[in-house]
């Protein structure tokens, strides 16, 4: 797979002729969000570009030493200044998501925005509200198509240590540390190439996973112990948490990062939920082993999308009513779940 050199062209010649260049990311930003946004940044910065990046909302406690963070604009802390960035860019980065409304917070202010788009994305079906995309769904990560857009641009070179701890941090997370859509030898050979600029694998790997505070385990024994059905005859099994769990155990930004994959991670189990209440909605994060997808069951049910293995949405209901509903909707589904599972192992 190889990016089309019309693409790289055109990229470079806006590079050239813009000014004002914002680097946005969406919602709730992960560790590809950051990484592939920061990494941009950085790699910008090298080539005398002074770009800004604009985050949605708080970034959870484990990815705060990232380099370049400090940087970063946080939109729910400068509103207004974060309004005039994108009111005042004249080229817009979108990493890591493929609609606009996944900035939640700056949704009308980029779409009201003048300035080219440009996506770099690695979701399936991203709008149609892009001037540039790049949008490849194999790769694991936006921050691996960040680094192989540099790469075939002929700026591999230029990849430093702080760079490459950003890039790593977007595959290491998006791969659920090298577990899942990782079997692309390129994924390897990438991450081979970022270790080659003095990165510390085994730092980066602690600055993320070994940084749970007591709370946050002790949220996800919550989460295991008492909060989680599993349902054999769908082969699922779903974790719910109420507002007055998340007091409970003081939730911090982040905290429930992963639980999802703990359901999932059940012999027999191949579709996984958490449900977590937030304000008036209840969040709903989805994952699936195989060919069963919940991008379409996310899209289709809950206002949200995804991949294929790995997706969200938003109920408006309260979480009973949320959590009835959920298991209603599954015996449509069963064949299909039992087969993606059978066929997966
Ligand atoms: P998570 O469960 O980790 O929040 O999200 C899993 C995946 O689904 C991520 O790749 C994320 O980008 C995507 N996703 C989560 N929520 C939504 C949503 O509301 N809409 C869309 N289109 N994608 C979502
Ligand atoms: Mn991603």
């Amino acid at each position: 797979m190889s990016i089309p050199e019309s693409s790289l062209s055109y990229l470079k010649k806006l590079l050239d002729e813009k000014t004002d260049v914002l680097i946005t990311t969406h919602y709730n930003p992960d560790g590809d969000a950051l990484g592939s946004s920061l990494a941009l940044y950085h790699f910008l910065l090298s080539q005398g570009i002074a770009a800004k990046v604009l985050i949605p909302n708080e970034l959870p406690s484990f990815l705060q030493w990232m380099p370049g963070i400090e940087q970063a604009i946080i939109y729910t802390a400068s509103p207004d200044f974060g309004n005039d960035l994108i009111a005042s860019a004249d080229l817009i980065f979108c990493m890591d998501y493929n609609a606009l409304n996944r900035v939640k917070l700056f949704t009308d202010e980029l779409r009201a925005s003048d300035a080219t788009r440009i996506i770099i994305d690695h979701h399936i079906q991203p709008e149609n509200e892009f001037d540039l995309i790049f949008s490849v769904t194999g790769v694991s990560s936006t921050a691996e198509l960040l680094y192989q857009i540099i790469d075939e641009a002929g700026f591999a070179e230029s990849i430093t240590k702080e760079m490459a701890e950003c890039f790593f941090v977007g595959i290491m997370t998006d791969t659920g540390s090298f577990s899942f859509a990782c079997n692309r030898p390129e994924t390897f050979q990438i991450a081979a190439n970022l270790i080659k600029t003095g990165l510390d694998v085994e730092r980066v790997h602690r600055m993320v996973y070994d940084t749970y505070s007591e709370s946050r385990m002790r949220l996800l024994g919550q989460c295991l112990g008492t909060n989680m059905k599993v349902l054999p005859e769908y082969a699922t099994a779903y974790i719910w948490l109420t507002k007055e769990d998340l007091a409970k155990y003081d939730y911090q930004q982040g905290d429930t990062e992963g639980v999802v994959n703990y359901a999932l991670s059940i012999q027999n189990v191949a579709v996984a939920a958490l449900f977590t209440e937030r304000g008036d909605r209840i969040r709903v994060s989805l994952r699936s082993k195989g060919e069963f997808s919940v991008n379409e069951f996310a899209r289709d049910h809950f206002n949200g999308g995804g991949h294929r293995n790995a997706a969200g949405g938003d109920i408006l209901k309260t979480m009973p009513e949320a959590l009835a509903w959920f298991e209603s909707l599954l015996p449509a589904y069963g064949a299909e779940i039992h087969n993606s599972l059978v066929n997966y192992k």
